[in-house]
């Protein structure tokens, strides 16, 4: 049960994937794409149908766009007018995105696409596999597993990346931190028929005792969420329709004639971070690495960006093209990213809470809101379109995601997402510059060099505003720009090749 592209021995796969989660099966869909053999186990037996996230944004759906996935998931989700903070409208502008808008679309949904996915490349999954064990070594790491066996499994693998869940034992097994902030309220969710709910409802509640929402996800069907504070739920209190039943009537007054629950749940304003995404072979990603309160709908969001960012550069060590130390990248580029979502949603939190003081505060940002500038600000933080990683280089694009631009080619239109699909750096020559050609010449077996023109003078980047199109672009899989060129001057062709050899490792000799 191999069906491998890299060869090694001794190894029942290059990477094993703990948790069948969006992370994980993300993940495992990148590895697979660049031809690692990677396993995913999974505690559970079988999908559990939860909805929990209910949205992706702006970030995610251009990722699934790079990959030519995005329009089964736009089939089945539907498009919002708006985003919030904290449940304060946030306006999206049509040209920073071609995709500027939340999509509603159910977890469970999310996750039975990518797992289709998963399944057309070839991912193997192992359900009914909870990692309970790690031995990390120069060469690999075996990997414990509790199955329905009788004695427990193991698989041996070059890495293992915990994406396990806020839980994470693959986290606790490496002995890594987490450290953060303690829950200070208790949510409780439930997906049920609300059948007295009146016709002018709409969005969040606030009341003295806390808040609640009532959000229609399906025919005849709500998500009805409560929040009660300076109240944390012990660990092992069953969140029950009964307790969101007493929540609801405690906050609204009424239970809205509440029943027939699909599935209850519950969580709080707990905001805690590893403190390393990498220990040696182990890695982290997804809510192993970060955990939450879910405001604004970001978690599920970072998850898989985390995936597509960790993917390209683990399956370039695995196929020993760039050496171990470009896996450091993942926690240098990643940790702030998840550390400011981190620091946003603690402000989401605190601008729910009751009493006057948080009412005036709402009012102070809801007026600051209109402005466009603050808009803009607070869009390009909740939809991960203002990411910068941290890359050498002066040009404004460098770091950045990648617009998807028009372009024009020999062969006819396309655009610049639609030459990410096969997940490989492209060095896009959009100057017919020879010099730039011959750069990267020497990187052919893992670079694609795509020369044409750009359909516009000017590319809208968010945070940027309009700047002139480049002259050239190393794109790295993940979307984001590794160097740039500006049309007025001479490429800077030795930074190129230091680009060439930081993200796609050395040279090949030859
Ligand atoms: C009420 C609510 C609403 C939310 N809304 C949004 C939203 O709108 N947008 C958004 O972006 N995010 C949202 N989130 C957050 C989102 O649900 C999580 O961030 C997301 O599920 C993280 O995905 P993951 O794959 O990292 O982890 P998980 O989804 O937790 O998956 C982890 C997997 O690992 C498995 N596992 C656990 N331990 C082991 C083990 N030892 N061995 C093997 N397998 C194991 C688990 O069974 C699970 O399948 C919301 C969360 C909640 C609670």
């Amino acid at each position: 049960m191999r069906g491998n592209d890299v060869g090694h021995t001794g190894m029942d796969a290059d990477v094993v994937i703990a948790g069948a989660g969006p992370t994980g099966l993300m993940l495992a869909c990148e590895l697979r794409l660049a031809g690692v053999d990677v396993v995913v186990v999974e505690r559970l037996a079988e999908r559990t149908g939860e909805s929990r996230a209910g949205g992706m944004h702006s970030r995610t759906l251009e990722v699934l766009d790079q990959r030519g996935i995005l329009d089964r998931f736009l089939a089945i989700g539907e498009l919002q007018p708006v985003g919030h903070f904290s449940g304060l409208y946030l306006e999206f502008d049509e040209f920073e995105s071609r995709h500027p808008y939340p999509l509603m679309i159910l977890q469970s949904d999310i996750e039975r696409l990518l797992e289709e996915w998963a399944a057309e490349l070839g991912v193997r999954v192992r359900r009914s596999s909870e990692v309970s064990g790690i031995r990390q070594d120069g060469s690999g790491v075996t990997v414990e597993l509790r199955t329905e066996e009788a004695t427990p499994a193991t698989l041996r693998a070059r890495y293992l990346v915990g994406c396990d869940g806020g839980r994470s034992t693959v986290r606790k097994l490496s002995g890594i931190d987490f450290p953060g902030t303690e829950a200070t309220m208790t949510a409780l969710i439930g997906d049920v028929e609300l059948p007295d709910l009146p016709e002018d409802y709409v969005w969040v509640r606030r009341t003295p005792g806390g808040d609640y929402s009532a959000i229609a996800f399906e025919p005849g069907w709500h998500r009805v969420i409560t929040s009660e504070f300076d109240r944390v739920a012990d660990r092992d209190e069953t969140p029950t329709f009964e307790r969101l039943r007493e929540s609801l009537v405690r906050v609204a007054g009424t239970d809205f004639g509440m029943r027939n629950p699909r599935w209850v749940s519950r969580f709080n304003d707990a905001a805690r971070q590893a403190a390393r995404y990498r220990q040696g072979r182990v890695l982290l990603a997804g809510d192993a690495a970060h955990i939450h309160f879910p405001a604004g709908g970001q978690g599920l969001n970072m998850g898989v960006q985390d995936a597509v960012n960790l993917g390209w550069k683990l399956a370039s060590v695995v196929r020993g093209q760039a050496p171990e130390s470009l896996l450091d990248s993942y926690h240098a580029e990643r940790h702030p990213v998840a550390e400011r979502v981190l620091h946003n949603t603690r402000a989401q939190s605190a601008l729910v809470r009751p009493g006057p003081q948080t009412d005036a505060l709402r009012d102070v940002f809801s007026s600051l809101m209109v402005f466009d500038d603050v808009n803009r600000y607070l869009r390009g933080m909740l939809t991960a379109l203002d990411i910068r990683y941290p890359v050498d280089g002066s040009h404004p694009l460098a770091g950045r995601r990648v617009p998807d631009a028009d372009l024009k080619t020999a062969d006819g239109a396309t655009r610049v997402y639609e030459l990410l699909h096969a997940g490989r750096p492209v060095l896009l020559n959009l100057r017919d510059s020879t010099e730039v050609a011959a750069a990267v010449a020497g990187w052919a077996d893992r670079v694609g060099l795509v020369e044409a023109q750009s359909e516009d003078d000017h590319w809208l980047v968010p945070a940027l505003g309009e700047i002139p199109a480049p002259a050239a672009l190393l794109i790295r899989p993940d979307g984001h720009v590794a160097w740039a060129a500006a049309t007025d001057g001479t490429p800077d062709t030795s930074a190129l090749r230091t680009a060439l050899a930081t993200w796609c490792g050395p040279a090949p000799r030859g």
